[in-house]
């Protein structure tokens, strides 16, 4: 079966088809057991470093790929998320104490991992009165000055609104840091 055509997202493909008929499903449409050299090296540094990954929390099906080809995404405030949605797999309930070493230990992983682009991420913190914004900002700062060339790509949670707090606010750094919309702050158009 070939892949689907470039530009076709695949919730538009006829899945229920091959579900209903019985029919085997594609190669490219089966997730395999994550494995290999790259995925085994970042298991490793994340669990050493006690760190999370959304690729992990959110059980996310392109792990094997990604991390075999070095690309990951850090998930930084903990991995116990304030907020519940149906549509994610990261954990929900009420999150441990703000562990503020956890900004040095990404720099640690991303200087180890030798990233020329660091994406960063979180789990919501409501009950934080910045939101974490100052966690973010400490993690950009701590690779910046690790690793200068480093460029950093950040995900934030909504701060509930507040244009006041996030990283990109004036307490947090700006240089060669990208800002891109999470998925939990998306509206449908
Ligand atoms: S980097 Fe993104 S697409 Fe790749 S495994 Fe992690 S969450 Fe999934």
């Amino acid at each position: 079966m070939a892949p689907p055509p470039a530009g076709v997202p695949t919730q538009y493909l006829p899945i229920q088809h091959w579900v209903k008929g019985g029919q085997r499903r594609p190669e490219w449409l089966k997730a395999r057991v994550p494995d290999g050299e790259g995925y085994r090296e970042i298991k490793e540094t994340m669990c050493g470093l006690n760190l999370h990954t959304v690729c992990e929390e959110a059980r996310c099906p392109n792990i094997g790929e990604c991390w075999n080809n070095h690309t990951a995404t850090f998930m930084i405030l903990g991995n116990i998320c304030t907020r519940s949605r149906g549509f994610c797999a990261v954990l929900t309930g009420k999150p441990i104490e703000l562990d503020v070493d956890e900004s040095k230990r990404v720099a640690d992983a991303a200087e180890k991992m030798g990233l020329k682009h660091a994406v960063i991420t979180s789990v919501n913190r409501d009950e934080l009165a910045d939101g974490g914004a100052s966690i973010f900002a400490a993690t950009i700062r701590g690779i910046r000055e690790r690793i200068p060339c480093c460029t950093v790509e950040v995900l934030p949670p909504d701060f509930k609104g507040d244009r006041d707090e996030g990283p990109c606010s004036t307490r947090g750094p700006t240089r060669s840091t990208t800002t891109s919309r999470p998925c939990h702050a998306c509206t449908r158009r």
